[in-house]
């Protein structure tokens, strides 16, 4: 008989799953504090000692085991929390696998004391690399307190992998971070080496996380809510302005279970879209609430990645929700003066996150302080003539621009062809107006995008332009989008195009350069390959048709250009992320002038 399989001991296969379960000391943790969780701890306390190497002590006053569970709990494939595989497409519980307990155990020094609360007395049980040395009586607490020594003693592969102390610190620290935001119902303390890192009373959930973030950032973030049949969405999204670079500050919880998805993530990122500079991300924090039968969270040992059963629609939802709530939230940045030095002066984000975009409908009465005259003109729309020059010029204004101006007494003033400056209540707006206008064009841009029968003005003179052969084949290829927007082009060989119409924003006198001047922008941001060319083109042409710094402006000018910012959807920044207009207070004024009342 020639027999070489064999079927391992349950130590050895421990010892090889735990691979996968127990990666380094933060994963011992975060099993460890969901078994708290899932057994209803009110109070969880977690201690470690040198980044978790030598020691994880979580004790909490949930459930705790009796002594038969407690003996068996150590065991593979031991749980409590399913039973049968229908279970499996219903998890509510934060565990379900029964591994963690085996895993841990099997490259480590365990004792676990537990009582539950019907019992006299608790038991302690000791295991050392998967081997029950002693199981006993105990008198302990109510509920379970697990002590995890030299972690990877026995798999020395595995602790010669662990990175420093520091950095094992860092990751345990991110995973009770997690369990603190997700459970803000939670007492939760923290200790490292001794040192009290969070001592977390239970508290509402703004609360917990002004406790985490700091009052300072946490009383900037904007809040939302959303819900549907299928799903509820909410959460916590930070302004622009704090936006770091590199995608640290995240968190996405499924049911209370911290989860990563790139896809989801990255619908957070579109609904900022270009209100982040390149390579900043937001912080973010977002909760899924959704029937645990429509996703499978099984599919991985460390329940951090999940199968939704219809990804698409939970896509579009959070990319929806998320764009309501930035484009209703106060994004302009405010001017503070700096207490000591007049040269202080610095650019800051408000510290308060009331919805006050003003409404199209009230800027008049923002401006004048009194009720607009008649119901004026509504949000935007495709067919609205939004360009400053050819409205003006063709003195076609409409009835809201007739009305605004017979009434508004206040004055705009341009200052250096750049900036124009317009006191509204309480403060006086400070508006670069290549900005302003930039973002005007690109939202009209993208909604031409979408729509049928385009706006062009037909060119007396043709205008025929030789461009390089690559840049005459970019014309070729965003050709379609380029005639939604109101060019009307036709392409000759390999680089020659004849421009017979253009949008009518274009200034007069530009239509020859103008596609020229687009393509070249529209190259600049090819390395960004997520994006998307109509949004790439949407961007360049909004940039070069845009007034810029340094035309003068007519007071009508002036004025039908903040009437459409206001209109836009993000007045407060550019496409490009930077801001479109600054806020000064009167209140900061006065102050500067040692005026106290
Ligand atoms: P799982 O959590 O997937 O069920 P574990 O190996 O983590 O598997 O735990 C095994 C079982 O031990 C759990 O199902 C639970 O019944 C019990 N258990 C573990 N930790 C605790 C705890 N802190 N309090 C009460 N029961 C616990
Ligand atoms: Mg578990």
């Amino acid at each position: 008989m020639i027999q070489t399989i064999k079927i391992l001991p349950e130590s050895l296969a421990n010892k090889i799953a735990a691979g996968e379960v127990v990666q380094r000391p933060a994963s011992a943790v975060k099993e460890l504090v969901e078994n708290a969780i899932d057994a209803h701890a009110r109070s969880l306390s977690i201690f470690i000692k040198d980044g978790g190497r030598s020691l994880i002590h979580v004790i909490d006053d949930g459930d705790g085991m009796s002594k038969e569970d407690a003996s068996i709990a150590f065991h593979r494939h031991a749980t409590s929390k399913i039973a049968a595989y229908e279970d499996l497409e219903c998890i509510r519980t934060l565990g379900f696998r029964g591994e963690a307990l085996a895993s841990i155990a099997a490259v480590s020094q365990v004792e676990m004391r537990t009582r539950m609360n019907q019992s006299d007395v608790g038991t302690k049980i000791r295991i050392e690399g998967g081997t029950v040395s002693e199981i006993s009586d105990e008198a302990c607490a109510v509920g379970t307190s697990i002590q995890v020594r030299n972690l990877f003693y026995n798999t020395p592969g595995r602790r010669n992998f662990l990175k420093s102390v520091s950095t094992e610190y860092r990751h345990i620290y991110d995973v009770v971070q997690r369990a603190a935001i997700s459970h803000p119902e939670l007492n939760l303390k923290f200790i490292s080496n001794d040192e009290t890192i969070l001592d977390l009373r239970s508290d509402s959930l703004h609360e917990r996380i002004a406790q985490i973030f700091g009052t300072k950032l946490a009383e900037s973030l904007i809040y939302f809510e959303e819900k549907n049949d299928q799903f509820g969405l909410s959460g916590f999204l930070g302004k622009p302005e704090y936006s770091k670079k590199g995608k640290t500050e995240q968190y996405l919880f499924l049911n209370k279970r911290y989860i990563v998805s790139r896809n989801l993530s990255y619908a957070v990122y579109q609904a900022y879209e270009h209100l982040l500079e390149k390579g900043c991300f937001p912080l973010f924090v977002l909760f899924i609430t959704l029937d645990p039968r429509k996703v499978d969270v099984n599919v991985h040992p460390s329940k951090m990645e999940v199968k939704f059963e219809d990804e698409a629609s939970i896509y579009r939802a959070v990319l929806s929700a998320i764009r309501k709530a930035l484009s209703s939230s106060d994004l302009m940045p405010t001017l503070k003066i700096g207490d000591d030095d007049f040269s202080n002066a610095r650019l800051q984000f408000q510290n308060r996150s009331i919805p006050s975009k003003p409404d199209a409908r009230d800027w008049s009465q923002l401006f004048r302080g009194e009720k607009p005259p008649i119901e004026v003109a509504p949000k935007l729309k495709p067919e609205d003539d939004f360009s400053v020059d050819s409205t003006l010029k063709s003195g076609q204004e409409n009835q809201l621009e007739v009305q605004l101006s017979a009434k508004r007494q206040a004055a705009l003033w341009q200052i250096h062809n750049k900036y124009i400056i317009l006191p509204v209540n309480n403060d006086l707006l400070i508006i670069d107006q290549h900005a302003a206008h930039e973002r005007i064009l690109y939202e009209r841009a993208r909604i031409r995008f979408t729509q049928e029968g385009k706006k062009s003005q037909q060119l007396l003179f043709p205008q025929t332009i030789q461009m390089s052969s690559s840049d005459a084949a970019i014309v070729k290829q965003i050709l379609p989008d380029l005639e939604k927007l109101g060019f009307t082009i036709k392409i000759f060989g390999q680089s020659t195009i004849i421009v017979d119409g253009v949008p009518p924003e274009i200034k007069p006198g530009k239509e020859g350069t103008i596609v020229q001047e687009i393509i070249d922008l529209f190259k600049e941001d090819e390395q960004q390959i997520r994006v998307e060319p109509s949004e790439r083109l949407a961007k360049s042409f909004s940039c070069k048709a845009a007034v810029k710094a340094g035309d003068p402006l007519t007071d009508a000018e002036m004025e039908s250009l903040i009437d459409q910012l206001f209109k836009t959807e993000i007045p407060y920044v550019c496409p490009h992320g930077r801001p479109v207009s600054i806020k000064l207070s009167l209140s900061e004024l006065d102050r500067r002038f040692g005026r106290t009342s």
